[in-house]
């Protein structure tokens, strides 16, 4: 079975024809929001429908890391090495501190409740960006279904605790990711559940606080982007219908990982972050490549 196809010749330099792309651990129903810990050498990735965070060790497999999680989505680390997560159930973005103690980011604004965070990046300067689209309150399969307060908008909240909307012209912002330099910003757009609604991904210029631009940056075909990863040359990796897509900074194709269930997102990470991790539906997969990830932190 091929793991790879090469589209640019170039992409045959970033894989290794003998690393196999391997099923980790299964068994899950829905799994996203990868992130590593090197200092424990563990895994954290999120089973949403069955409300958990589950933990991989290499060597010594799965355990669960929290469970309830209150549905959380995407995680990330920030630059201290804290948890920072995506919680569908509870409407919000938590940081767990080093204690273990819970603190909350955001779950509200301009007096309205979140819809349901679902991915977080962290830049150097401590901001924490996120995406609030509505799929974690459409329905009770990964959450709660409820109303919806907001627009599916994308936030910041700036190392003083202000928050602003950065991104309002969106349909559903899911992944999101900063390219090497944090001059870029990557924000996935899925679309509307259950429409037509265009989904791809653009590409901002960040300025401190804001962003301008917002021009697509590449459509991913088949099915479409939902996780985002960068790696330390500014190759931006995304999930797709058929597996993990790498892009090159200036938009066009590179080749493929082959991944045999639906992947949603991925992370960097291993002993010389050149593993990828890809949570995919009901497993989590990983594969060494010739590459080194963007990782935080
Ligand atoms: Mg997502």
């Amino acid at each position: 079975m091929a793991f790879f196809e090469v589209v640019d010749p170039a992409f045959g330099g970033f894989v290794m024809g003998n690393a196999p792309v391997k099923q980790l651990a299964t068994g899950f129903d829905w799994t996203e929001g990868p992130v590593w810990f090197g200092d424990a050498n563990c895994l954290l990735f999120s089973d949403i429908p069955n409300n958990r965070i589950m933990r991989w060790t290499p060597g010594a497999g799965i355990s669960t890391y929290r469970a309830p999680s209150n549905y959380a989505n995407g995680h990330t680390r920030d630059r201290e090495g804290r948890l920072i997560s995506c919680e569908h159930g509870m409407r919000r973005v938590t940081r767990t501190e080093l204690d273990g103690s819970i603190t909350v980011i955001a779950d509200s604004f301009d007096g309205k409740r979140l819809n349901s965070p679902n991915d977080v990046v962290v830049k150097s300067d401590g901001s924490i960006w996120f995406t609030d689209p509505h799929y974690g309150i459409m329905t009770n399969y990964e959450g709660f279904q409820s109303e919806q307060e907001l627009p599916c908008n994308m936030y910041r909240v700036g190392p003083d605790g202000q928050m602003t909307v950065v991104v309002d012209d969106a349909n559903c912002p899911n992944g999101l990711a900063f390219s090497p330099d944090e001059s870029r910003l990557y924000v996935v757009d899925t679309g509307r559940m259950f429409t037509d609604d265009p989904q791809h991904i653009r590409v901002f210029d960040v300025q401190v606080d804001h962003l301008t631009g917002g021009d697509v940056f590449h459509i991913i075909n088949p099915g479409c982007a939902d996780g985002i990863r960068v790696d330390t040359d500014g190759n931006l990796w995304s999930s797709a219908a058929d597996g993990v897509h790498c892009i090159a900074p200036d938009g066009h194709l590179m080749g493929k990982i082959l991944v045999p269930e639906l992947v949603s997102n991925i992370c960097f990470g291993g002993r010389a972050k050149h593993q990828l991790f890809i949570t995919a539906t009901t497993s989590v997969y990983s594969v060494i490549l010739n590459r080194e990830g963007v990782q935080q932190p």
